[in-house]
């Protein structure tokens, strides 16, 4: 079993959670915003830089024809709990594990995560679109990234999700992100070396 450590800085926009680094139960963003619902599903909120970066880049895709929608976007440590619990009780354990995260160590509890699918809003299927191809070559732009890519398992413990993308606010940081093929854990070890 790998230890896990409780995050002590949840507000900041490089905050790692993943499978060893958890946030409390008691941690809810302070500064949640609603998405307009012209980008959203319904009811979907962001921490306010997030937010409004989100919708800057919804707003610019539009201008070449395209739609995004965020389909999830902050998630409470009770709520990714049981979404948890129920991919479980779905596909078993092992499968849970490698696509969903347990209570507290969702980047969704930040505030900071969201699944955007077009306007089918069939995510799983996100990397065949046109949305897709923009998304990922312009979000950094943004302050965003692709959080868990291809062929990086291993680091980030989770399987390819075309859909989620991370909002880490300083766009020098996401660019290099994006230009190196890095993902948030080996952009931040590389920082303690
Ligand atoms: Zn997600």
């Amino acid at each position: 079993m790998k230890d896990i450590f409780l995050v002590d800085n949840p507000d900041d926009y490089l905050t790692l959670v993943n499978k060893s680094y958890k946030l409390s139960k008691e941690y809810i963003p302070s500064d949640l915003e609603l998405i307009d619902e012209r980008y959203s599903d319904g009811n979907k909120y962001l921490r306010k830089k997030a937010k409004i970066a989100f919708e800057k880049m919804a707003c610019d895709i539009m201008k070449i024809g395209l739609k995004i929608i965020a389909v999830s976007t902050y998630r409470s440590y009770e709520y990714q709990g049981s979404l948890f619990n129920s991919y479980v009780l779905d596909k078993g354990y092992g499968y849970a594990d490698m696509c969903s995260a347990k209570a507290g160590c969702s980047e969704h509890q930040l505030g900071l995560a969201v699944d955007i699918a077009n306007e089918s809003l069939d995510y799983d299927n996100f990397d065949k679109t046109k949305e897709f191809d923009w998304v990922c070559d312009n979000c950094y732009k943004y302050g965003f990234i692709l959080r868990y890519p291809k062929d990086k398992s291993d680091i980030t413990g989770y399987k390819y999700e075309p859909w989620h993308y991370r909002y880490i606010d300083d766009i020098g940081i996401a660019k290099y992100i994006y230009d190196n093929n890095l993902t948030l854990e080996e952009y931040l070890s590389n920082l303690k070396r």
